[in-house]
C-alpha cells in the first residue's frame, strides 16, 4: 500500500533525477523519508566524484545515518527510480531499511529481481543479531513518469536499454508481508548497534 506521503517522496525522486543531467551525472536519485518526513536526497554522484560506489542510495544511506545518528535506518523508507542494484541493496540490509519503493525493475543488474538480496531472508536468519527480516518492498511505483526521465536524459540511451532489457516496467512484485518483529532479535541488534556499530 501507498500514501500521498509515497507519493510526493518519489515525485521528489523523480525531480531530482531530472536535474542530473544539468549536474553531468545519470538519471538516478534517491530520497530518503522517516514518518513520511524527508530525511534526505541524492542523486548519484558516481561521475562527478569518479567513484563508482557513489549511487544514490549509498549517498543518501549515508547522509541519513548521519542526520539520525544512528547505523540503523528500521524505521525509514527509501525511494529510488530503478530498482537498486545488489550493491545498495546489500548496504540497505546492513542498515536494517524497513520499506523500498521503486519504479523501473532492472533484470540484468538488479539487487531484487535478478539477486534477491533485498528479499532475501537467509541474512536475517543467520545473523539475527545483525540483520532485520526484509524490508517491505513496493516496486513498480510511478513506472511511466520514472521511464519517461530515463527517455528525456538521453533518447538514445533509452533505447538502447529498451532493446536490451536492462530496465522495464514489467516489475518483479515486491513483498508486502510485513516486517517480522522478533523481541529477542532486536534486542540483540541493540546489543551490537551499542557495542560494536554505534
Ligand atoms: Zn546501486
Amino acid at each position: 500500500m501507498t500514501t500521498d506521503q509515497d507519493a510526493a517522496m518519489m515525485r521528489r525522486c523523480l525531480a531530482l533525477a531530472s536535474s542530473a543531467r544539468a549536474r553531468g551525472e545519470v538519471p538516478y536519485a534517491a530520497v530518503i523519508g522517516r514518518n513520511g518526513r524527508m530525511v534526505c536526497e541524492s542523486i548519484n554522484r558516481a561521475n562527478a566524484d569518479r567513484d563508482v560506489t557513489q549511487h544514490a542510495e549509498l549517498v543518501a544511506i549515508s547522509q541519513a545515518q548521519k542526520a539520525l545518528g544512528t547505523s540503523s535506518l528500521d524505521d525509514c523508507t527509501l525511494y529510488t527510480l530503478v530498482e537498486p542494484c545488489p550493491m545498495c541493496a546489500y548496504a540497505m540490509r546492513e542498515v536494517r531499511i524497513g520499506r523500498v519503493v521503486y519504479g523501473l525493475g532492472s533484470p540484468v543488474m538488479g539487487g531484487h529481481s535478478r539477486w534477491n538480496i533485498l528479499g532475501d531472508d537467509g541474512l536475517s536468519s543467520r545473523m539475527p543479531e545483525v540483520f532485520a527480516t526484509p524490508p517491505d518492498i513496493v516496486a513498480g511505483f510511478f513506472t511511466h513518469e520514472a521511464a519517461a526521465v530515463m527517455q528525456a536524459w538521453n533518447p538514445l540511451f533509452w533505447t538502447f536499454v529498451e532493446l536490451r532489457d536492462l530496465i522495464r516496467a514489467d516489475v518483479l512484485h515486491g513483498t508486502k508481508r510485513g516486517r517480522k518483529r522478533s523481541l529477542a532479535a532486536a534486542s540483540l541488534r541493540w546489543m551490537v548497534d551499542r557495542l560494536w556499530r554505534r
